[in-house]
């Protein structure tokens, strides 16, 4: 049960959220709520801020005049489980499908890096923004997850937390129930609880030499997602679902 209302429309605002205030709306949002949603003065809206909770609204005034009146707060503040993605930057398409994906799969921190293959040079963090505000929005979410400036392989091994357990999504990995793993990897004493991140090579794969450095690593698990290779946007969806499933907040164990 989510527990939450996600059938009125909810939108994202910069504006700190408390009873009484007032927020007005940029074109955008206000296109969206009147002309796109059709709403009409008085009609309800949920904000949230990723701060302060989410809070019940009402519309009022219209077009370039529109602003919400900020009520009673309804569902408290909550923080995102502590899964970071780390993935290779993919085009336009894919790239908005998977951060759009993560978003909805509960990560708290969107981590692009650019490995031997990755054929992208440059991100565009504020679309990503955009693509992670939208799914939020959309999915009830109330932790916007962070986004990191991208970096690139080798910083990605030199800046890791050690007691981060990394799932490391080798398509070379030999083919193993990854549920498995998973359960090995996340109830061994030392790991236990521990946060958590996800790592997503790019449409060329991973090179052997990064392969190989991260074997070496500790604290990582090898998962294999199958006989068949997953396109890399696949791929993020299927290892964030069973990582979410298995370590994750889908999990009742996780949750007690
Ligand atoms: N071009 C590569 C495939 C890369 S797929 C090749 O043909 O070998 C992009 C990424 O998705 C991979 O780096 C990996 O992280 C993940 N992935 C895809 N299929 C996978 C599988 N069967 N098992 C584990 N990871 C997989």
């Amino acid at each position: 049960m989510t527990g939450y209302d996600f059938r009125s429309p909810r939108l994202y605002v910069d504006a700190s959220l408390k009873e009484g205030a007032e927020v007005a709306l940029d074109s955008g949002q206000a296109n969206y709520l009147c002309n796109v949603l059709r709403l009409r003065e008085g009609d309800g809206v949920l904000l949230f801020n990723g701060r302060d909770g989410e809070w019940n609204s009402t519309l009022s005034g219209a077009g370039k005049h529109a602003r919400l009146k900020v009520g009673t707060r309804a569902r408290v503040q909550t923080v995102a489980p502590d899964l970071h993605f780390l993935f290779a930057p993919l085009k336009h398409a894919r790239l908005d499908y998977m951060v759009q994906k993560a978003v909805e799969t509960g990560v708290s921190r969107l981590q692009p890096v650019i490995t031997r293959h990755t054929q992208v040079a440059r991100v565009n963090l504020a679309r990503m923004r955009a693509n992670a505000i939208e799914a939020a929005q959309q999915c009830g979410i109330l932790a916007l997850p962070e986004i990191g400036e991208p970096f690139d392989f080798v910083k990605m091994l030199r800046t890791r937390e050690p007691e981060r357990l990394l799932v490391f999504c080798d398509e070379d990995a030999e083919i193993a129930g990854p549920v498995a793993a998973l359960e090995k990897a996340g109830t061994s004493p030392t790991r236990a609880g521990s946060p958590l991140a996800v790592l997503i090579g790019p449409e060329g794969g991973f090179a052997e030499e990064e392969r190989a450095a991260l074997l070496k690593q500790p604290n990582v698990v090898r998962v294999s997602l199958g006989p068949r290779i997953l396109r890399a946007d696949t791929a993020a969806v299927a290892a964030l679902a069973l990582v979410q499933a298995v370590l994750g907040d889908w999990s009742e164990a996780a949750r007690e």
